[in-house]
């Protein structure tokens, strides 16, 4: 085929197929939850809509008269125009709930209202000109008897000086609770180019009339009372200092034919928070006056006024059913599947599968290639029926690394073959077989790492390894050593029969491939199969076992490479 790089390839994912009742129900009931949710999640939240959100204006009309007896003034009638305050401000209304009154109050002088800190002993103290943000108006410089008892610096101000602070409790307008308000709320999805009104077009005016919030959610005329309520607060209570109520309008509308619904839900909520009113400056107050001229000279009514702000929120959004939308939402859950395959990996990694399917799934699914860099050993100890998978350490002896993992010791059929043919008649395993303590200058002084006695010291961390974790006999001193790593005719029968028309190489060089091959008979026998991920580390005993078997004539080893030792074309070729 003629190569034209990457534009002539098409690369795909490799599937490992799992043939398992279990796992292939556990998927499509997976599978079965993740698509109901979608689809419920579709028809709850609309997903196949596209949205506007929600244009609109308020107008409000506030209803209703109370009588009340103002001290100092009488009996009063307070209508809309009384209570209202002065001022209409944008998408909200004010009531008065409470006041006080200071009557004909005309430019003039006067002594400041008595307070602690206003008190003054003689006309040193009241600086001519002066004032600060608390007075009433600017310094004369004498100071004046205000009361039987104290005497303050007199002013220039409108007298006389209004001297409440507190507010009346109860408050003088509580029966404002009574009133009504008409609230008129346009709205207006331009996307949709799409109007509409909260009166709706079925509610004429003998409705309005007789409508209440109690059993007709959509009425649009609310008692101040009613609001305050719902809002969780106390009319008479909130009365006496004001406070501001918000007035939420929330329209969810559906604009596709079938299913066409458009209609406001009202909810009230208090917007200055209670608490905090406690403390300073507490609810809403502010002043007015009203002005008229007796005698040729004007004078004033002044009226601190706390009261209720509503205001009127408006929220909401309009969907209509869109094309793209469904495709975009159908795209956006396509990557929820994942969570099928995440699951079930998970399952099978955890112990909730056995643990020999688990290595065997994850076997198929995952190759390993490990980086030369960062070289990962499996160490065999003789006292352990697994292979301990340990990260190579340029400093601490391979004796005393820790295992990254541990994995169970899988068979070599091969070499069980070999074991097999070893048991023929005529081969005896002889469990005094000579050589066992050969090279006693070896074993004088074994270093500390050394379990077994026959390790020899080494400079390279890497080479610390003994053949068991515990004390006891060594490995190499097994009589099965000598029949499956030692035994010259099996060696040569193993290198003859990867390479049966091979004649061995003589002197040198056969003892090389010799010395070779045994350590491949000792991994195969000791690790199996080793780990794909992994290369296999031999005890310095048994290494210097064979090298006393087959030793090397200028007594030059290589010593260890990472190299995959089982590898059958690294053992014939004595590479290592
Ligand atoms: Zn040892
Ligand atoms: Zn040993």
């Amino acid at each position: 085929m003629p190569c034209c790089g990457v534009l002539c390839q098409y690369e795909t994912n490799k599937l490992v197929r799992i043939q398992s009742v279990r796992l292939g129900s556990l998927k499509w009931s997976m599978n079965a939850i993740i698509l109901l949710f979608i689809c419920m999640m579709l028809l709850w939240n609309r997903k196949y809509q596209e949205f506007d959100l929600v244009v609109s204006s308020v107008t409000t009309k506030v209803k209703g008269v109370v009588r009340t007896q103002l001290p100092g003034v009488g009996d009063v009638v307070w209508d809309v125009v009384d209570y209202s305050g002065p001022s209409q401000e944008k998408n909200s209304f004010f009531v008065v709930t409470n006041v006080i009154v200071t009557k004909n109050q005309k430019q003039g002088k006067c002594p400041e209202v008595s307070r602690k800190d206003r008190l003054c002993r003689s006309d040193k103290d009241c600086e001519e000109g002066g004032w600060d943000q608390q007075s009433h108006g600017i310094k004369t410089g004498s100071c004046l008897k205000s009361n039987v008892l104290s005497k303050t610096c007199e002013v220039s101000a409108w007298c006389p000086i209004e001297s409440r602070t507190n507010p009346p409790r109860p408050a003088l307008l509580a029966a404002a609770e009574n009133f009504t308000v008409l609230i008129k709320n346009n709205i207006r999805f331009p996307a949709f180019n799409f109007i509409r009104r909260n009166i709706l077009p079925e509610m004429n005016e003998g409705y309005l009339r007789s409508c209440q919030r109690n059993g007709d959610a959509l009425c649009p005329i609310f008692r101040l009372g009613d609001i305050v309520r719902e809002a969780g607060e106390k009319f008479s209570e909130m009365a006496v200092e004001g406070g501001v109520i918000g007035i939420l309008i929330k329209w969810d509308c559906n604009l596709d034919r079938l299913t066409r619904r458009c209609l406001p839900r009202y909810s009230f909520r208090r917007l200055d928070e209670k608490e905090s009113n406690r403390t300073l400056y507490p609810g809403l107050n502010f002043r007015f006056a009203k002005y008229n001229m007796v005698n040729g000279v004007e004078e004033r009514t002044l009226y601190k006024a706390f009261g209720i702000r509503f205001d009127v929120m408006v929220f909401g959004q309009a969907g209509k059913f869109s094309f793209i939308q469904l495709i975009i939402y159908i795209g956006s859950t396509l990557s929820y599947y994942a969570l099928t395959t995440v699951m079930i990996d998970w399952l099978i990694g955890t112990s909730c599968y056995s643990a020999e399917d688990g290595q065997i799934y994850s076997e198929k699914k995952v190759e390993s290639v490990v980086d030369k860099q960062k070289c990962v050993l499996c160490v065999s100890y003789v006292d352990e029926r697994h292979i301990r998978l340990v990260k190579r350490s340029q400093k601490k002896s391979l004796q005393h690394v820790k295992p990254t993992s541990v994995r169970p010791y899988k068979e070599d059929g091969g070499h069980l073959r070999a074991v097999v043919c070893l048991l023929q008649p005529g081969i005896v395993v002889d469990p005094d077989a000579p050589d066992r303590n050969r090279s006693p200058e070896l074993r004088l002084r074994p270093p500390a790492w050394c379990k077994c006695g026959r390790c020899a010291a080494s400079s390279l961390p890497q080479e610390e390894l003994c053949c068991r974790r515990g004390d006891g006999s060594c490995v190499a001193s097994s009589p099965l050593f000598e029949q499956l790593v030692l035994r010259r005719p099996l060696l040569e029968a193993v290198l003859l029969y990867r390479d049966p028309l091979s004649s061995l190489p003589a002197g040198q060089g056969q003892t090389a491939a010799l010395r070779h091959c045994a350590y491949g008979q000792y991994v195969s026998w000791r690790f199996g199969v080793p780990p794909d991920d992994a290369q296999p580390a031999i005890p310095s005993c048994c290494v210097w076992r064979v090298r006393e078997e087959y030793p090397s004539p200028d007594g030059q080893y290589s010593g260890f490479r990472p190299a995959r030792m089982a590898s059958m074309q690294a053992c014939a070729n004595g590479e290592l």
